[in-house]
């Protein structure tokens, strides 16, 4: 009697069921990552896209140990320039900012930086860009 009195919404249950597939596929894709930083992909599953990279999760720590290749150099650029609409941007507050990177790397594109009149650093270690 019960039984004959049960109607499943098929469609409620299709996108339940889509929704519980989307959230798992979530979570296989932020385990099996090991290239970007972990608080940074759990922010962008949130839409937050304003987090800086941590620093500590194990892919920022092997980031640090890698050697820097041509990607990374670019990444490290293109993190630099994302500071340009801030005023008064010091070398200090660079590094606090993008303590993620290794400090070798930092240094290592601000000074190629440098050279390509991209950038200036002054005695006060004030960035201009
Ligand atoms: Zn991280």
């Amino acid at each position: 009697m019960y039984n004959d009195s049960f109607k499943l919404n098929i469609t409620d249950y299709l996108l339940r069921k889509q929704n519980f597939t989307t959230r798992i596929d979530a979570i296989i894709n932020y385990l099996h990552n090991n290239t970007n930083c972990k608080a940074l992909e759990l922010a962008a599953y949130f839409n937050d896209f304003s987090t800086t990279a941590c620093g500590i999760c194990d892919n920022c720590i092997n980031k640090k140990l890698i050697p820097l290749s041509a990607t990374l150099f670019t990444e490290i650029s293109d993190a630099i320039f994302a500071l340009k609409s801030m005023e008064n941007i010091t070398l200090n507050y660079l590094h606090a900012k993008l303590f993620a990177y290794n400090k070798n790397h930092l240094t290592e594109v601000l000074n190629y930086l440098q050279k390509e009149e991209k950038v200036k650093i002054d005695r006060a270690g004030n960035i201009i860009f």
